[in-house]
């Protein structure tokens, strides 16, 4: 967006990532913002499919409160809610087990950046490439590079399936066994 400045965002975003090493937090991969993209050969790619919507709605307002209602990527606030739930996947690539880390609270614009693989046209795309190398400090070239290096990635993963790991929805008091059968 035209208002506002590349100056002023990373540096909120700085100081919340400081707060939140403090609080034991465990950072995303650098603590940046980074472009991870589901291959298409897992099960799952938002666990908002596959378990009740009352379970979602605990575990994306447990999600937000913990943040503080704040994006923990970049520090933000935004959207319709007050931060958007997104899962932080780990690929086992020796067992193959696409595994859950943990849940993140994000802006809507960090959140895009996160699903850049559904950005519909062009332009949604770009925007979300510049909100990536204003996070990151970095060039839209770097952003370009890191989709693409992504892009590489999931083609990768893409070849072979995942089995599913989702006990991390024991941190957030949820069975993971009980919501996947109960949907
Ligand atoms: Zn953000």
């Amino acid at each position: 967006m035209a208002g506002e400045t590349a100056s002023t965002r990373p540096l909120a975003g700085e100081r919340h990532r400081r707060r939140g090493a403090i609080q034991g937090r465990v950072p995303i991969g650098s603590g940046r913002l980074t472009i991870e993209l589901v291959p298409e050969t897992c099960w799952v790619s938002d666990i908002r499919e596959v378990i009740p919507p009352s379970a979602w709605e605990h575990l994306r307002r447990r999600v937000d409160a913990d943040a503080r209602h704040r994006c923990e990527v970049c520090g933000q606030r935004g959207g319709e809610h007050d931060t958007e739930c997104h899962e932080v996947w780990e690929y086992d690539e020796a067992q193959h087990t696409q595994r859950l880390k943990r849940m993140v609270a994000l802006c809507h614009r960090c959140h895009q950046v996160m699903h850049i693989d559904r950005a519909g046209e062009a332009g949604a795309a770009h925007a979300a490439l510049e909100h990536f190398a204003v996070v990151n400090g970095c060039g839209v070239g770097d952003a370009q590079r890191h989709r693409a290096l992504a892009l590489r990635r999931w083609r990768e993963r893409s070849r072979h399936g995942w089995s599913l790991d989702l006990q991390a929805l024991r941190s957030y008091g949820l069975d993971p066994d009980l919501l996947m059968h109960s949907r």
